[in-house]
């Protein structure tokens, strides 16, 4: 019995910050999970640890190469970074994997799926998977992703993977939390029929072909040689950097060394631009206005008077009486 209740007290016990960082700073998988998850938590409490925590994780920063992937359902992209994870691990890399997948919010179902995912590289010792937290705005997620690659970096890993599901606006937030970003196509299809819009393409620094195997083999060369010339057209990247069409077998591993190696030139020659920190300052900023408009709104449209008065406003806009303009800048008074 009392051996129980201890077993009671030990559990509820929360961990300090500096415990936690401690065991980031070590590499504990089990500091970083719970790191991860006072960020991913709607308890103030636990985001003012999450805060401080990430604060402290900045005192000390730590290289890092950061790299988003792409494409759409089924274009192969778990298959992919259990190919591509382990061999930067192997090589001697400490990987990170985490993902975004905007359709857990909308039918709490997801596309990316569960943790079967990724079997193999989960069980690598230098490998640290982390899934998107699902039911929340893509917003909420993009903005929990970016303090988890701080909190990846601090416990040691020198890339972190970032996966996201290509439909829609979900790529344009992992493009802005990477220096390197990776867009999956499948062979054959033209890209209207893979959903990928030319938006999304320009962004990308590198575009693999995947599937190129067996009796897709030859499509998949076709589709390379097509994509190549398309992207002639697109305007040139400020870094200077042509982005290049390749292609890869994940299931096979086929074609993965090549790319790494290809990610590797275009890493050296946006370091050696300086378009590698140009680029991650713009993200800084960017993700300062974002958190800085999120929470603005969150602290704002969260006081229980305001919701009060929402309720009000939105009876007077349905009876005609006043304006939706109106009533937002009356509302707004109260800032
Ligand atoms: P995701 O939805 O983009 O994560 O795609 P998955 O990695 O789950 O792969 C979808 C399907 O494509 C699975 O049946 C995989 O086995 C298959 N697949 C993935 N990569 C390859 C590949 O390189 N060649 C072939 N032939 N099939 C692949």
């Amino acid at each position: 019995m009392s051996t129980n209740r201890n077993f009671q007290l030990k559990k509820k016990k929360e961990p300090s910050v500096d415990e936690i960082l401690q065991g980031i700073r070590k590499g504990d998988r089990y500091s970083l999970s719970k790191g991860i998850t006072w960020l991913e938590s709607k308890k103030s409490e636990h985001r003012e640890k999450a805060h401080e925590l990430i604060n402290q994780a900045l005192q000390k920063p730590q290289p890092s190469i950061r790299i988003g992937i792409t494409g759409v359902p089924g274009v192969g992209k778990s298959t992919f970074i259990e190919t591509f994870g382990k061999a930067l691990a192997d090589e001697g890399n400490q990987v990170a994997v985490l993902t975004i997948d905007p359709s857990s919010q909308v039918s709490k179902g997801s596309i990316l799926g569960d943790k079967t995912r990724m079997e193999t590289l989960s069980t690598h010792p230098s490998v640290y998977i982390r899934p998107s937290p699902s039911g929340d705005s893509l917003g909420g997620v993009a903005q929990t992703t970016k303090e988890s690659i701080l909190l990846c970096e601090a416990a040691g890993f020198n890339v972190v993977i970032v996966e996201t599901v290509g439909v829609g606006q979900s790529e344009t937030e992992v493009h802005s939390m990477v220096d390197f970003f990776l867009l999956l196509m499948l062979p054959g299809a033209g890209d209207e029929l893979q959903g990928i819009k030319r938006g999304i393409m320009e962004m990308a620094d590198l575009i693999v072909i995947n599937k190129a195997d067996g009796q897709n083999l030859k499509k998949a060369q076709l589709a390379q040689k097509q994509l190549a010339a398309a992207l002639h057209y697109f305007p040139p990247n400020a870094n200077g950097w042509m982005t290049p069409v390749m292609t890869c077998s994940a299931r096979e591993n086929q074609g993965i060394q090549d790319l790494w190696d290809k990610s590797k030139e275009f890493l050296n020659q946006v370091k050696e631009n300086q378009h590698f920190e140009t680029r991650r300052r713009k993200q800084s900023l960017q993700w300062f206005h974002q958190s800085l408009t999120e929470n603005l709104k969150r602290r704002f449209l969260d006081q229980p008077e305001i919701r009060k008065q929402i309720q009000s406003l939105e009876q007077r806009i349905i009876q005609g009486e006043i304006s939706p303009f109106y009533a937002a800048d009356q509302l707004l008074l109260k800032l």
